[in-house]
């Protein structure tokens, strides 16, 4: 490293500033390094807090990842909490810091600067936001103070059914109290399509969550024994506490005072190699506007793992000699990789949803639904895995994949991220050589059998029918399932011819006429189609079946 970049110091001490930290001095054990932090831990484990609240994890130290003292001892790092930095001069190459004790306030020069101090929870301006009761969730002390409220508390309202909200609802639960969940979008877990979402919902409603789906909160007030939240639809919930989660802002307001340049729609602008628009400032984590990896539009999204890696590119990228190698790395999106597991079902998404395809009028892709186990079935203990798979029809390169089940759930998405990574095809999904024995997967695995049924649509195989055009389309529905499985439940408009007898009933389908097929999961279908296919009938495939059908139906519902 020159000389000239000495002195680095990190603003924000947990999941990208610490990253960042450890990794500059991996790489350079001459330089000095410190993090300042206005909170009182470092490299705490803000994920786990929910879970903290919910006494999964019991003893607040666990959630100590790492302590000023470890920095010191094991990094020569040097860590100062309750230390606010107040401005950065970027002529004098210095930052103002604030000792929040003692109130001191000193200036720090710097040869590098990385700036990590992540997102504020959004409280938006509506009337009682501040009455006590209303809590956020984002560090320690939040928590602590949310477990207190909790010991006197029977009953919460959270604000926000996203990932966070799901699992403060899930943990509020856990210890006992009534949870209604407040959420503007008609829909939980809004990254996900709502199909996709829909068996979530119906889960928490199982386990005795209220969902107040479609309604926005429009104030608060002050009752006798606790709070009262006032909703669009006019709704008054009486409440012993709040929980806000509708999201978060970056904390941009040291980079905005200080000229940074700052994306559209906020977060601070930055290169492959998270360096902002000052040469000697770097920036990373929550703060900054990242390139989404699928369709390279500029977003805010605030997750630990890539936070975690732009720490470490930053530090490379400071480091001056890693510069040189080729191997140097550098940030190469945000593919919006989630998992949440929400009172024993699991949900996971990368890349894009459908929905957000729609709204970027990305013309060119189909979806595919399955619901295989996540293991062989004849194993005991199989569970069925939701997936939804999109890809682009021009390529079949995959666009974005959600997961919905009790097992097995992250693992597919994880495969199915990695390989979107690689700019992976549907075809290469089909190739994939996954771990399998019994207790494991299957032969053909989830993944496989995602890539095979777009593949099969992609070559013409399998053409896919739309779930959308269902109510005003002119073809016969075509239901191959058996005569039990029929009378449980169908589409009114179908036809029921079950696929064992299919060969010898040929001649009850009409030879010009399109028929739509489907099934209880689509497999049925499949080899109808194929049949049919064969003998000159012109059919398309319902792609999911009967279970597809009663999600989509059901997220009209919710
Ligand atoms: P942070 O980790 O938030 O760290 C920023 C630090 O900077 C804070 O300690 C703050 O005090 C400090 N700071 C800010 N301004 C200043 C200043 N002026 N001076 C000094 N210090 C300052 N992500 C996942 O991928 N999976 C999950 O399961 C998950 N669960 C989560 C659960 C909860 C409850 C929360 C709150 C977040 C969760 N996240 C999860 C998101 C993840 O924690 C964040 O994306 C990640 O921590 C961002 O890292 P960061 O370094 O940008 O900011």
């Amino acid at each position: 490293m020159k000389e000239t970049r000495r002195r680095i110091l990190i603003v924000g001490g947990v999941a990208g500033g610490a990253s960042c930290a450890a990794r500059a001095r991996r790489l350079c054990e001459r330089c000095e390094i410190v993090v300042f932090d206005r909170g009182p831990y470092v490299s705490f484990a803000n994920c786990g807090l929910p879970y903290y609240v919910g006494d999964v994890i019991t003893e607040e130290q666990k959630l100590l990842v790492a302590t000023p003292q470890l920095f010191k001892e094991r990094f020569n790092i040097q860590v100062c909490v309750e230390t606010e930095v107040l401005r950065i001069d970027r002529a004098a190459q210095n930052i103002e810091v604030r000792n929040i004790r003692t109130g001191e306030i000193r200036t720090e020069s710097y040869d590098a600067l990385v700036l990590s101090p992540g997102a504020r929870a959004i409280r938006p301006p509506l009337p009682g936001i501040d009455l006590p009761g209303i809590h956020v969730i984002r560090t320690i002390p939040d928590s602590r103070r949310i477990k207190k409220a909790v010991e006197k508390a029977e009953s919460a309202v959270v604000v926000g059914g996203g990932f966070i909200g799901l699992e403060m609802a899930e943990n509020l639960a856990r210890k006992g109290l009534t949870v209604s969940i407040v959420e503007m979008a008609p829909q939980v877990m809004p990254p996900l399509d709502p199909e996709m979402a829909s068996p979530l919902a119906a889960h928490l409603r199982e386990n005795k969550i209220k969902l107040y789906l479609g309604e926005s909160v429009a104030g608060f007030a002050k009752t006798d024994g606790g709070l009262t939240v006032m909703t669009s639809d006019d709704r008054k919930l009486e409440t012993d506490l709040v929980i806000l989660a509708i999201g978060v802002h970056p904390e941009t307001q040291l980079a905005t005072e200080a000229g940074l340049e700052i994306g559209k729609r906020g977060g601070i602008q930055v290169d492959g190699f998270m360096r902002t628009s000052d040469p000697h400032i770097w920036a990373v984590g929550d703060v900054v506007r990242v390139k989404d990896f699928i369709c390279g539009e500029e977003k805010l999204i605030p997750l630990a793992g890539p936070a975690n890696r732009q720490g470490r590119i930053a530090a490379d990228d400071i480091i001056a000699s890693r510069k040189t190698t080729a191997a140097s790395p550098r940030f190469r999106g945000v593919q919006g990789t989630a998992v949440c597991d929400i009172f024993g079902l699991t949900m996971a998404t990368t890349g894009l949803s459908e929905k957000t395809l729609r709204l970027m009028a990305h013309a060119n892709f189909e979806k595919v639904y399955l619901h295989p186990g996540n293991h062989a079935a004849y194993f005991p203990g199989a569970r069925p895995i939701h997936m939804k798979v999109i890809f682009d029809t021009v390529k079949g390169r995959l666009l974005g994949a959600q997961a919905v089940g009790e097992e097995g759930v992250a693992r597919r998405i994880d495969v199915i991220a990695m390989a979107m990574q690689m700019h992976a095809t549907v075809f290469d999904l089909e190739e994939a050589e996954l771990c399998y024995a019994p207790q494991f997967g299957a032969a053909k695995d989830p993944v496989n059998l995602a890539g095979m049924v777009a593949s099969n649509h992609l070559r013409g195989d399998l053409p896919l029918a739309d779930w959308d055009k269902l109510s005003n389309t002119d073809a016969l529905i075509l239901d191959v399932r058996s005569n039990a499985e029929f009378e449980q439940g169908h589409l009114d408009e179908a036809k029921n011819i079950p696929l064992e007898q299919l060969r010898s009933r040929l001649t009850e389908l009409p030879p010009k006429r399109e028929i739509w097929l489907m099934c209880g999961v689509g497999q049925r279908a499949y080899y109808a189609t194929r049949l049919l296919l064969q003998n000159d009938f012109q059919v398309k495939n319902l792609s999911g079946g009967w279970q597809t059908f009663c999600a989509l139906e059901a997220a009209k519902t919710t």
